[in-house]
């Protein structure tokens, strides 16, 4: 009989809900995924079943630890998608309403209102947060507004309202615990990102009370227990997904920066003990909150999200025919030196930060006779590596000097050169497709007292046997050539932006 111990990471994305199971020094061992399905029951509105959420991951814990011996698993760690908001009968933990994914925009017209009575600034400067329909604050306002007879069993204290984190804890502890910690506490409009707590005013504005929402407490330590596999388990570490891979990536240096290229991207900046204030239109989030003595101390991040990454390669996929599967793209795009002049503005579905533009389209500008599918792929990659390099622009980025990357679009070895040449910085390419559950598992295996730090925790995970080594890429263009690509682009964008402009409404 083994005496190995294990971490078992749960992972609940929007697609799907995932658990891996490593061992203390962080070798993974085996890993489930059960698909999510998801809702779209009107333009802009993307729902969830909470039940299935909760029955996806439980089913998904099953497999992967299917065999071992649930006394064998010494912590659970739990990332998650972030801003997803349910709502939950205190008695029951049954959800009163479906969960309203971060993506739904069902929230836009309470958004306007709010905007229209000047609350922007002093929402930013409390939560570091724009004032936007993707976060939970607004999507609780709606569940409120439009839900019958909720407004009423909220005000008795029968409903608890929370993010998937909350919900999964109170349902895994059988209903004992109503926790939730920093990370995902700071993607809700309610907390104070300097407080720590949740922010008296944004409760009144958002209709809600302390006692529907959870405690926070540090994002490592016993948070609750759960005996859904027989034992009591400890449940000892708990991030939001991107904060999760943050860790993940071993950033816990001011100025370490990693962005995940999945459908889209999002790009996360260390700022340490500091919250910064972005002069450039990103957010300011927390990266985690730890126990220091009795208090929780939290560190910061600043975080841009790029809205088309791999969904671009999907585009060329699916709707151009280009190929069959998406890692066929590099071959393709390598069979030519350049992009034969074509700049491609992956504005498939407006701009992010810096630019900010949500009627803004894509655009292909310089074809001539000569240009070919392998072109205008070679041209996709650059179009997406111009929308990180506009990022990396922002002073707040300034001293960066290397960028850690994990998702899909990570393995294109093409790809991460271009970065690299367009950030002029060296780009790390993560061994693991993905990270997030692997920051889980570290922060919980510190949680669980397994290590003296989260630093300590996360450099022997990074070290482990299994991992692999991560890919390094180097600048390979000079100056001159990259001042000339980057001023062909903001060109191109300046033209895509005006010319959306005047598209006739
Ligand atoms: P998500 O978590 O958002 O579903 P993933 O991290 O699984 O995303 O990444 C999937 C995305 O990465 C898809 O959009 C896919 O087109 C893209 N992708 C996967 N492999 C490659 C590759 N080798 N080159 C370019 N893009 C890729």
């Amino acid at each position: 009989m083994s005496d190995l111990k294990y971490i078992v990471a749960l992972d609940q994305g929007t697609t799907s809900s995932r658990a891996v199971v490593f061992t203390t020094s962080g070798e993974e061992v085996r890993s489930a995924s059960v698909p999510l399905p998801v809702q779209f029951p009107a333009d802009g509105w993307v729902e969830q079943n909470a039940e299935e959420i909760f029955d996806t991951q439980i089913q998904a814990l099953r497999e992967a630890t299917r065999g071992i011996d649930p006394h064998a698993i010494l912590a659970l760690g739990l990332t998650n998608q972030r801003e997803t908001t349910i709502a939950w009968a205190r008695d029951t933990g049954k959800p009163v309403a479906p969960a309203i994914v971060w993506q739904c925009r069902r929230s836009v017209p309470i958004v306007e209102r709010m905007k229209s009575e000047g609350r922007e600034a002093d929402c930013l400067e409390t939560t570091g947060l724009v004032l936007d329909a993707y976060f939970s604050g607004t999507k609780i306002l709606w569940l409120l507004e439009n839900i019958s007879g909720l407004r009423a069993r909220v005000d008795r204290g029968e409903i608890c309202f929370g993010t998937v984190d909350s919900y999964l804890i109170y349902r895994l502890s059988g209903g004992r615990s109503f926790v939730t910690e920093r990370s995902n506490a700071s993607r809700t409009l309610l907390f104070g990102l300097e407080s720590g707590k949740w922010e008296p005013k944004q409760l009144a504005l958002f209709g809600v009370s302390e006692k529907n929402l959870a405690t926070i407490k540090p994002s490592a330590g016993i948070l609750a227990t759960t005996d859904i596999l027989g034992p009591e388990i400890p449940i000892t570490g708990c991030l939001g997904d991107q904060q999760a891979s943050l860790y993940g990536h071993g950033c816990l240096k001011e100025k370490s920066v990693k962005c995940t290229f999945g459908t889209g991207a999002f790009l996360l900046l260390n700022t340490g003990k500091k919250r910064v204030r972005s002069q450039s239109g990103l957010l300011s989030t927390v990266s985690w909150g730890l126990s220091v003595g009795n208090d929780i101390e939290s560190e910061f991040a600043i975080e841009g999200s790029i809205f088309v990454a791999g969904s671009l390669i999907q585009w060329f996929r699916d709707k151009l025919h280009f190929f069959s599967t998406s890692p066929e793209s590099e071959a393709l795009a390598r069979s030519v030196d350049s992009s034969g002049g074509v700049v491609f503005v992956p504005a498939l579905t407006g701009l992010g930060a810096p630019r900010w533009n949500s009627s803004a389209r894509g655009s292909i500008t310089g074809i001539t006779r000569d240009t070919t599918s392998a072109h205008l792929v070679r041209a996709g990659f650059e179009g997406v590596a111009h929308t990180v390099a506009d990022l990396f622009e922002c002073a707040e980025f300034s001293g960066v000097t290397s960028l850690n990357i994990d998702g899909g679009m990570s393995a294109n070895g093409l790809f991460c050169q271009v970065l690299a040449d367009f950030l002029d910085c060296e780009v790390i390419a993560s061994p693991r497709s993905e990270t997030t559950a692997f920051g889980a598992a570290a922060l919980a295996a510190y949680g669980a007292g397994i290590y003296p730090s989260a630093e300590k925790a996360i450099t022997t995970f990074l070290s482990a046997k299994s991992s692999g080594s991560a890919r390094h890429y180097q600048p390979t263009i000079t100056l001159p050539e990259r001042s000339l690509i980057r001023e062909q682009w903001r060109r191109a964008l300046d033209a895509t932006i005006a010319a959306s402009e005047a598209q006739p409404t």
